[in-house]
């Protein structure tokens, strides 16, 4: 009996024993690939709750990053500039660097500004072209599948890194010369050519000399969207000489001038001669502009690498041959990787 009893008691013992081994190793086993897997679920929601709005935008705007258009040259000084696509009507927000900084994506790209001055029929000095010489550049930037952009657009891309189409490139003309409307303005409308025609207010109507434009030929190349007007001061002065009274009033004078006559927002300086320092800087920034273009100060380089958007470089017509191999918009949107 006793014998039998401790059989019962051996074999109840063992089975208990060995019931307990196997739970306690697998809940070694188990519990551990259980908390696993929790956590890898926990982290893939976190991951995919962070993810979609990236992932989404980098998909969507893949192939259409290219045609991102600021909305409206009014937000370019805003913490997020909104842009517009041209094949589909969805909008995407970038949130900007502050400002005077260049987004280090634009940091990589090479966006040539092309300076020119009067385009005249009978040349007198090395800055002149003639309207036949001024054609053989835009055919050449036509030939070589250059893309212009607007001012706007580069600003944009300098402040968000926003992609910009194949090989950009934006052209300047500076002086408000009679030319730019005679032979300029038809030309780019009919290349279909954005650009900047840099003003200085003394000049406008004056046709001492060289012919000026007049306010009215401004006022209507002002009002169409291929064409933004920059202040170029009120008498084309070197401003770095000036005292800071001069400086005010060729600075904040020449836009306010501008904008009534014109009746649009002026959100661009250029500065005459390519001619500043940090105090024509930071009194332009308070003047209200957006951005200003300088020359090749210290040396011609493209907007990317520019110091900062107050002191944006350009190169003089003459190196358009050299510079357009070398063109290139950086094609990732921010935050994505390809
Ligand atoms: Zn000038």
């Amino acid at each position: 009996m006793l014998s039998t009893n401790h059989r019962k008691l051996f074999v109840i013992t063992t089975v208990l024993y060995t019931t307990c081994s196997w739970l306690v190793s697998s809940y070694l086993v188990i519990v551990p690939e259980l908390q696993s897997h929790y956590l890898n679920t926990l982290l893939a929601t976190t991951v995919s709750l962070k993810q979609p709005n990236n992932q989404q935008v980098c998909n969507k705007y893949k192939s259409l990053g290219r045609e991102l258009e600021p909305v409206s040259n009014q937000i370019l000084s805003g913490s997020g500039i909104l842009f517009k696509t041209k094949t589909d009507n969805s909008l995407l927000s970038l949130p900007t660097e502050p400002l005077p900084k260049i987004h280090p994506n634009a940091i990589k790209s090479s966006v040539p500004i092309i300076m020119y001055h009067d385009i005249i029929l009978k040349k007198e000095g090395i800055y002149d072209l003639t309207p036949q010489e001024l054609e053989q550049h835009f055919e050449l930037i036509k030939s070589s599948r250059m893309t212009p952009i607007s001012l706007d657009r580069l600003v944009a891309h300098l402040r968000t890194g926003s992609p910009l189409p194949h090989k950009p490139i934006v052209l300047t003309f500076d002086d408000g010369y009679g030319g730019h409307y005679e032979y300029v303005y038809p030309l780019l409308k009919k290349y279909n050519y954005p650009a900047v025609f840099a003003i200085y207010t003394s000049s406008v109507g004056v046709n001492a000399g060289r012919s000026h434009v007049s306010w009215q030929q401004l006022k209507t190349m002002a009002s169409d969207p291929l064409i933004r007007i920059s202040s170029h001061s009120k008498t084309h002065s070197a401003l770095t000489k000036l005292s800071e009274q001069q400086l005010y009033k060729e600075v904040a004078e020449s836009k306010h001038t501008l904008e009534v006559k014109l009746e649009r927002q002026v959100i661009y300086f250029t500065y005459p001669y390519g001619n500043y320092d940090s105090r024509v800087k930071k009194i332009v920034a308070e003047a209200g502009y957006l951005a200003a273009i300088a020359f090749g100060t210290p040396s011609e380089m493209f907007a990317g690498q520019s110091k900062d958007l107050f002191a944006i470089s350009r190169f003089e017509k003459s190196h358009l041959e050299k510079v357009i191999p070398r063109a290139w918009g950086s094609p990732v949107l921010p935050q994505c990787n390809s």
